[in-house]
């Protein structure tokens, strides 16, 4: 009937609005995710109703959601022809607290876990968030069933709500949102535009804000890659990440087990850190179906992943996840495990199947490896089976792998050796070596000022210790020597005393003869364990 009939709201919904009216400011946006996420929600169920009822009131109806803003009037309206609800169905679900994700909020607060209401911008409390930035909203909704008639709920928020039947609905719902004088700022078109954009660029129906369509780029992630054209993953990508350039790998994929995973991941052609743009920000946004949970989820990924850009959709996320609690933070992590190490399954296949095309990744993102390998303990020794260096052996510019390396090692040999220097021309003119080349040891050449701190760090590989070919730990096997012009024993020791004395022991440690010299007179090794002479230099330039 016509007359309104008036309900408390549930006590714990009370409760839950208490708090949602107390938010902060930063956080009210997330009403629109909200209520377009209900609405898109509503569209699906009808689709699937279609499928199984023959009537349907309003059949012809677009399955789309409209969004009018009157910036005088301070109103925003959200319309959906979706399945609509019953008088039962809106004192049910938006009068009582049914949802689980605001249960869970309830439960986070009690646990003292949340101890104001900051975390509701993370958790979103669903369709009672509108709250937030309401002073007043009315519900429209008809039901899909033919005989059932329309009703228009309404509320302040405070307390109570009434109902009353309302004639000349169309199916679906449409809430009217009266804003309160502090957020009429979200009743400015390009202040929704930029909301909507933000949050609800995938929903996979048509929205259009005040007659414009918002979403035009498909959620790629869902589809299935046979039937995606490499034009499609690029435009894409440069949705997704605002970027300009064209992808460098892609890695789309679908998992069901642990979880439910759709991911669409893509590397950059350029790594901008190097270019000395500022430090890299999470960029992989985490998805619910199509939503936006957060664009730059701390912890999904490892640090040393904070190149990749893209998405990662998991049904089995609720919503309104958070990472205050345990459940949901071991989740997110899981979902980082499964993620890295796809990603690092791809690296693996490039370096094998694309070796030219692993090169040009690994001349930008080394760093990002390297950092892995030395701080990721859980993808260390994967990492450090990607990293590359030129080496004695190899020509100038090309690489080898560790592995490779260790494949050409002799029996004899038990160490992997390394030198650091700024360049190749400077590491094959200096005297360390000479003593290695004479005896066939193939020396890994470090060019960067990170791979020493990166080799001392992984300490060795496959058992085998990684060790500088300039410390004076290195013993090298003996080798026949040319007896011609060579000192004897006295002559020895007083040229090293001599040059101890003139030296003085503020310099040198020690002299003693070497068979490491080849062609050199002499040479300078490190004897102290913790710093060689390349770090030596780095700390000295910072001072
Ligand atoms: P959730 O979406 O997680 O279930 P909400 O608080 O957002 O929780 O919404 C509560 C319920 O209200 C929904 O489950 C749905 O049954 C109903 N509802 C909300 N918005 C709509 C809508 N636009 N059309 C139909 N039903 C809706
Ligand atoms: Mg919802």
């Amino acid at each position: 009937n016509a007359t309104p009939q008036k309900f408390e709201f549930q006590a714990e919904v009370k409760q839950l609005l208490d708090i949602v009216i107390h938010s902060l400011y930063t956080e009210k946006e997330v009403f629109v995710r909200e209520l377009v996420s209900n609405a898109s929600d509503a569209l699906e169920k009808l689709r699937h109703t279609q499928i199984t009822e023959k009537a349907i009131f309003d059949e012809g109806l677009e399955l789309e959601i409209n969004v009018t803003t009157d910036d005088k009037a301070k109103t925003i309206t959200i319309q959906d022809f979706g399945i609509g609800m019953t008088r039962e169905e809106l004192v049910e679900n938006l009068g009582t607290i049914a949802h689980s994700g605001s249960k869970a909020f309830l439960q986070a607060l009690s646990e003292g876990g949340a101890k104001n209401s900051n975390l509701i911008g993370q958790f979103g409390v669903g369709f009672y968030s509108v709250f937030m930035a309401a002073e007043s909203v009315r519900v429209y909704s008809r039901s899909w069933q033919p005989e059932q008639p329309g009703h228009v709920w309404t509320s302040d928020g405070s307390g109570s709500y009434e109902i009353a039947e309302s004639e000349g609905e169309r199916r679906g719902t449409k809430i009217v949102i009266k804003l309160k004088e502090d957020c009429s700022d979200f009743a400015q078109d390009w202040r929704l535009k930029e909301i909507l954009e933000r949050y609800s660029a995938f929903v996979s129906f048509p929205i259009n804000l005040n007659g414009k369509r918002i979403n035009t780029i498909q959620a790629l992630w869902l589809r299935n890659k046979n039937e995606i054209k490499d034009e499609e993953y690029t435009e894409f990508y440069k949705f997704q990440a605002h970027a300009y350039d064209e992808p460098r790998l892609r890695l789309h994929f679908a998992a069901d087990a642990p979880l439910t995973i759709n991911a669409l991941l893509f590397v950059p052609k350029e790594n901008t850190e190097k270019l000395g743009f500022s430090r890299l920000e999470p960029s992989v946004a985490l998805y619910c179906r199509k939503v936006l949970i957060d664009a730059r989820p701390d912890g999904l990924l490892p640090e040393w992943l904070r190149f990749l850009k893209g998405v990662v959709d998991s049904e089995d996320l609720p919503l309104n996840i958070s990472r205050e609690t345990m459940q949901d933070k071991a989740l997110i992590e899981k979902l980082g495990r499964v993620i890295t190490k796809r990603f690092l399954k791809l690296l693996e296949d490039e370096a094998k199947n694309r070796p030219e095309a692993y090169a040009e990744f690994y001349a930008e993102f080394a760093p990002f490896l390297k950092e892995g390998a030395a701080m990721d303990f859980t993808h260390k020794e994967q990492l450090t089976g990607l990293l590359r260096f030129e080496s004695s052996l190899t020509e100038a510019g090309k690489t080898t792998s560790l592995a490779d390396y260790v494949s050409r090692m002799g029996s004899e040999q038990k160490e992997i050796y390394y030198l650091v220097g700024p360049n190749r021309a400077a590491i094959e003119s200096g005297p360390y070596l000479e003593g290695f080349r004479a005896r066939n040891l193939e020396v890994l050449f470090c060019y960067e000022s990170v791979d020493e701190y990166v080799m001392n760090a992984l300490r060795e590989f496959d058992s085998r210790k990684l060790l500088a070919a300039d410390h004076a730990d290195v013993k090298l096997p003996d080798m026949p020597q040319s007896s011609e012009g060579a000192l004897s024993a006295d002559e020895v020791a007083a040229l090293s005393t001599w040059l101890k004395d003139t030296l003085g022991s503020e310099r040198v440690e020690a002299v003693s003869s070497s068979d490491r010299l080849v062609d050199s007179p002499v040479l300078a090794t490190s004897a102290d364990k913790m710093m060689s002479p390349h770090m030596r230099r780095i700390m000295k330039a910072m001072k």
